[in-house]
């Protein structure tokens, strides 16, 4: 009988698997074998994707004949196997002969099992093989072990997907071209994304030129072979100490982040050439550049999806061997000291750096709204974006200065000035180390109390705000949690980390999935001409039913016993309200009918972004149970300014008239239907937005964790009876330069 104990794999397990000197293939069948010993089951087996052929390949095997692996090939809808990926769900079958899709393949040693269960892996929603698990008992799996396996493949699928893209490169190398030019100025001002003070040597991981391979750094190697094996097992030490530290921290991070580096690294065939390379006479440092490149190139000429993603992974491989094999590479991280400059990074590569402590970061274009700054507030990175196209020409790899305070960029500076920035640092981080006093609530001058609650982007966000007393969690976006994996995760991935939440805050309005416009997760949805009119928000959920079931399903299970709130982003209008409304309905009955102990009666609420929501806000009001305003959307779309775009950051206006009349609009509904509203925009850091909500009557805002404080010392200067005077006023304007000076009228009186 099977037991039903412990059957995930853990991180620790999984990262274990790389410390097995072998190849790709070595270890997919370590794999298979920890799956087969998880699941209990008699044996398991990988199918991987050839995408040159659209067939699925026998690629690793615990229970069935080895002798088949790679030359067993099956087509979609093929078996068994075949079947789970033309139908892109698990297929569980009890008894496998006695099926009409069963495959008989003689010799494969298939004969002696009866139950069967096939799960399909998926990456970015794209398929990458399939999983089976088969046993001699029939009726041998139940939806437990689905839901097992369908969670352990979704925390292998990076893993996969690396072992699938090494096993099809056409090894036979390429030639490299480099081309450089320097940096001119020594001061560049830029835009602030993430606020903080950094100090290090620059380091390009790509530039205008395209320039995207590895680069031997300006120190000392230990040019001997056994200095290149013992980089390689620090090297391989680090990434797995970085790995389970990510699983700490970053609970989101779930699934192996650093899965390609480690297979990688534990690669013979990778490790081998740099070693044949130092066989043949070459510096080990130049062997490990000569191989990664040759890699990256490969990867070039591939037709993988994920060749950004890759690179970044073989160049962030080659600086971490070329770093331990300095000799001086202490254990935390391979960029201490260490500036990025990208020209743009996926929200999991900026973990993964940050991760490494990377000093700071400065990347190309951009706005302070976008989703890689908004993550790198919560990781607590400064990041500065710089539009000068020469800066990212460079071959500079000397000091910098990272003033994102100032939003400056130092180039070369003297000593010093290094000596006034770091003692600037020290005072910093003293000061972050002293425990200020916090405003635990907001009360106006006259005593009106105003609910401050945090935007949560990462778990790990909840520590700040619970420490800062938010009063809960306005908005949780959800997203970031298949951003920094680059993946869909699995329902109960999901599941583990919004009952966490819960567990930890007291009120949280989790928003579904809002993917599109910057958020990025795939390449493929990079594809559309105009991302942000494109397919985002809800409508991304409501076109990829599956992916939309699986986070609903998660949600209502962690919402059992607490009253859960569903926030869906860019409504329309009704229609689409109660389109996703109605999913929510009819998955909460799928899973009362499963048996589910689940969230009786979630609250659903409407995000007002559109232009199009602000004009049907009274039918919103009255059918959905609150609101909420995003203001960094809705001034967007109201004003046709693109939120991320610099050069024209002066034409985005949260106080333009039109913007705060249509906000009036929301507040007069929300009023007439007795609907609860908030405003969870960036608008509210400004103070004098903040007056005019609150003079609409708002009284709750949710707000980064960061700007809490911030946020409530404002309110308690704000007097609610001048406020509603003021947003009379600003109503009645016809231009920003009117609401200006009404503004500049009111400071003036403060003054006096
Ligand atoms: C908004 O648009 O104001 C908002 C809070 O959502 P996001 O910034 O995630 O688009
Ligand atoms: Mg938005």
């Amino acid at each position: 009988m099977k037991k039903t104990f412990d059957l995930i794999c853990s991180v620790r397990e999984l990262t274990g698997i790389f410390n097995t000197k072998t190849n790709v293939r070595g270890l997919l069948e370590i794999v298979v074998k920890i799956i087969a010993k998880h699941m209990q089951t008699a044996a398991c087996s990988i199918f991987l994707l050839d995408n040159t052929t659209n067939e699925l390949v026998l690629s690793a095997t615990a229970g069935l004949n080895p002798d088949f692996i790679g030359k067993i090939r099956l087509s979609p809808g093929e078996g068994i196997t075949g079947r789970a990926m033309k139908e892109r769900r698990p297929v569980n079958i009890p008894r496998g002969s006695e099926d009409p899709s069963y495959k008989y393949i003689p010799g494969m040693d298939e004969e002696q099992y009866n139950s069967i269960l096939a799960v399909p892996i998926l990456y970015q929603s794209e398929i990458l093989g399939v999983l089976i698990l088969e046993d001699p008992s029939p009726d041998y799996y139940n939806n437990h072990d689905v839901k097992s396996l369908q969670t352990i493949t979704s925390q292998l699928a990076t893993f996969l997907e690396n072992a699938r893209s090494l096993i099809q490169l056409d090894k036979k190398g390429g030639k490299i071209s480099k081309k450089r030019s320097n940096l001119k100025k020594s001061f560049y001002k830029g835009t602030s994304v993430s606020e903080g003070l950094a100090i290090g040597n620059a380091l390009y991981l790509s530039d205008a030129n395209n320039d995207i391979f590895l680069k031997i750094e300006n120190v000392k190697y230990n040019e001997t072979p056994e200095a290149f094996e013992q980089a390689l097992l620090a090297s391989i030490d680090q990434l797995e100490i970085l790995q389970q530290r990510m699983d700490e921290s970053l609970s989101e991070a779930g699934s192996l982040i650093f899965a390609s580096h480690l297979l990688m690294m534990s690669d013979d065939d990778f490790s081998g050439s740099i070693r044949k390379y130092i066989q043949d006479g070459e510096k080990p440092s130049l062997s490990i550049v000569k191989v990664v490149n040759e890699y990256i190139e490969l990867f070039m000429k591939s037709n993988n999806i994920h060749v950004q993603e890759k690179i970044l992974d073989l160049k962030d491989i080659g600086h971490r061997l070329l770093r331990n094999l300095t000799g001086k590479m202490n254990l935390d991280g391979d960029y201490t000291g260490q500036i990025i400059i990208a020209r743009d990074l996926l929200p999991s590569e900026l973990v993964k750096l940050a991760a490494q402590h990377t000093e700071g970061f400065i990347l190309f274009g951009a706005g302070v709204t976008s989703h890689i700054s908004i993550l790198a507030r919560s990781l607590d990175v400064p990041v500065i974006f710089i539009s000068d196209q020469e800066f990212f020409r460079s071959e500079y790899d000397g000091l910098l200065i990272v003033d994102a305070f100032q939003s400056n960029v130092i180039i070369n500076p003297d000593s010093e000035l290094v000596d006034k920035y770091l003692a600037n640092l020290k005072n910093l981080k003293a000061r972050n180390n002293l425990q200020g006093s916090i405003i635990e609530a907001a009360v106006t001058r006259d005593g009106k109390k105003i609910k401050v609650q945090a935007n949560i982007n990462i778990l790990s966000d909840a520590r700040s705000a619970k420490e800062l007393k938010a009063e809960g969690v306005g908005l949780y976006r959800s997203e970031f949690l298949f951003l920094i994996r680059n993946d869909f995760p699995s329902e109960e991935e999901q599941f583990i980390i919004y009952r966490k939440l819960l567990e930890q805050m007291d009120d949280v309005v989790f928003r579904t999935l809002d993917i599109g416009g910057d958020k990025i997760l795939g390449v493929a949805e990079n594809q559309e001409t105009n991302p942000f009119m494109g397919l985002r928000g809800l409508r991304y959920s409501l076109r990829n039913p599956d992916i939309f079931k699986i986070q609903l399903r998660a949600l209502l299970r962690a919402g059992a016993g607490y009253s859960l709130k569903i926030l869906f982003p860019l409504i329309t209008g009704v229609e689409d309200f109660r389109e996703a409304s109605d999913i929510v309905g009819a998955v909460l009955e799928e899973l009362k009918a499963e048996g589910m102990y689940c969230a009786e009666n979630p609250a659903i609420g409407a995000m007002i972004e559109l232009p199009s929501a602000v004009m049907m806000v009274d039918e919103l009001a009255e059918e959905a149970d609150f609101l909420s305003i995003g203001t960094n959307d809705l001034v967007q779309y109201m004003l046709g300014i693109d939120r991320d775009n610099d050069d024209i950051a002066d034409l985005y206006i949260a106080n333009h008239p039109a913007v705060l009349r249509a906000l009036k609009k929301i507040s007069i509904a929300a009023d007439k239907y007795d609907c609860p509203l908030s405003v969870c925009g960036n608008a509210s850091a400004d103070p004098d937005m903040l007056e005019f909500f609150i003079g609409l009557g708002i009284s709750t805002f949710s707000i980064n964790h960061s700007m809490i404080q911030f946020v409530r010392r404002q309110i308690c200067e704000i007097d609610y009876s001048k406020a509603k005077f003021f947003s009379g006023k600003s109503l009645r304007t016809r231009t920003v330069k009117d609401v200006h000076n009404i503004i500049a009228e009111k400071q003036s009186k403060i003054r006096n």
